[in-house]
C-alpha cells in the first residue's frame, strides 16, 4: 500500500508518482591531517500523491523562472553598461 512521502496519504495505485525529494543531510568530520567538515545533502526519488507531485512541480518550474528573469537582469545591465559608456 503506497503512501505519500509528503503528506502521508493513501495513494491510489494508478495515482503514484515518482519525484525527488529531499530526505536530509549527513554531516562528515574527516579526522586526517587537518580535521575536515563535509556535508551532502541527499535527494531520493519518493512516492507521492499527485497534488504533492504537481506541487513539487511548481515549486521546481519558479525556481528556474526565478534563474531566468536574473540572467535577463543581468543582460540588461550589461547591455546598459555599454550603451552609456
Ligand atoms: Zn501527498
Amino acid at each position: 500500500m503506497p503512501n505519500c512521502s509528503s503528506c502521508g496519504k493513501y495513494i491510489q495505485p494508478t495515482e503514484v508518482f515518482r519525484r525527488e525529494m529531499y530526505v536530509g543531510t549527513t554531516r562528515r568530520v574527516h579526522y586526517g591531517k587537518r580535521i575536515s567538515f563535509g556535508n551532502s545533502t541527499h535527494f531520493r526519488k519518493q512516492s507521492v500523491c499527485i497534488s504533492c507531485a504537481k506541487s513539487i512541480d511548481d515549486a521546481n518550474e519558479s525556481t528556474g523562472t526565478r534563474t531566468k528573469v536574473f540572467l535577463l537582469i543581468v543582460a540588461i545591465v550589461i547591455v546598459l553598461y555599454f550603451a552609456l559608456t
